[in-house]
């Protein structure tokens, strides 16, 4: 497995794997790598000839008062984890690398950003596509990998790959969690012994409104009003929204008769966690 920090060796790869007629898988990540992300690299594996992993914690998703500074890193764990999982390239680039200080240009999905995590972290998603977008003219990959945790991420990447005409084919990953039900993410390092214990709350509460639906429920109000009660047991977490949305526009339902996403984001201590289903 290689591992690149500029563009030109990237780029310099990649031309090399394309004149032996290869194809090319991509993960972007922000490192600090787990089980979720590999399943990501492995699925990449098993569908393309090359994997081109990039590790960049990007600057410009992250509001001015979120945990750009302290999001975890390890590059030497993450190297590892890629090569075991079976990339061939890794690209570590600085934001240097990355962005010129007078950028100008931004990719801004309109619509699908209204609610959720986009009504919750302004200019957010302007900062994920413009940086995917990036990676994608820098990767040029036949296919990119993402996950069904971040799913507004993902819905709102499909729309710019669809609106923009990249020629890339945009895969979906189911959501991997801890064997009690947490959903895995980077962001869990954040969290003490006792706050790791509250946030089985998130994946508990969806697991109640999944049983409500399954007997028939209906009514996305009553959907929430399950999921905010049951959030409200545990006195360590703050709901920061709870919301059921139509799974392809995004936008919200009052009566559930077509397929929905249940998204939620809670704040156990000061950690932000998201978790999510679709039915
Ligand atoms: P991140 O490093 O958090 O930006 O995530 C990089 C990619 O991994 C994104 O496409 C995420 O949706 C995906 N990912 C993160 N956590 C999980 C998980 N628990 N299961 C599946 N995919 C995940």
């Amino acid at each position: 497995m290689k591992t690149a920090n500029t563009i030109k060796e990237v780029r310099e790869t990649v031309k090399e794997w394309r004149k032996q007629g290869l194809s090319i898988g991509f993960v972007p990540t922000m490192g600090y790598l787990h089980e979720g992300h590999m399943s990501l690299i492995e699925r990449a594996a098993k569908e393309n000839d090359k994997v081109v992993v990039s590790v960049f914690v990007n600057p410009t998703q992250f509001g001015p008062n979120e945990d750009l500074d302290n999001y975890p890193r390890s590059l030497e764990r993450d190297t590892e984890i890629c090569e075991k999982s079976g990339a061939n390239l890794v690209f570590f680039p600085e934001a240097s690398e990355m962005y010129f200080e007078d950028k100008s240009t931004s990719v801004s999905v309109s619509g699908l950003t209204t609610l959720l995590c986009g009504a919750k972290r302004p200019g957010h998603f302007d900062g994920v596509c413009l940086v995917v977008s990036k990676f994608f003219n820098i990767v040029t990959p036949d296919r990119a990998y993402f996950g069904e945790k971040d799913a507004q991420q993902l819905a709102v990447i499909k729309r710019f790959v669809r609106d923009l005409n990249f020629d890339i084919e945009i895969v979906g990953c189911p959501i991997v969690r801890e064997c009690d039900g947490l959903a895995k993410s980077s962001r869990n390092a954040y969290l003490s012994k006792e706050e790791r214990k509250s946030a089985l709350i998130l994946s508990q509460s969806l697991n109640k409104a999944k049983e409500a639906l399954s007997k028939g429920e209906t009514s996305a109000n009553k959907i929430k009003d399950i999921i905010i009660n049951s959030l409200s047991t545990e006195p360590l977490a703050k709901m920061d929204y709870v919301e059921v949305v139509d799974s392809l526009s995004l936008s919200p339902v009052e009566n559930i008769n077509a397929p929905i996403l249940v998204a939620i984001a809670v704040y156990i201590g000061k950690t932000r966690l998201i978790d999510n289903f679709t039915y």
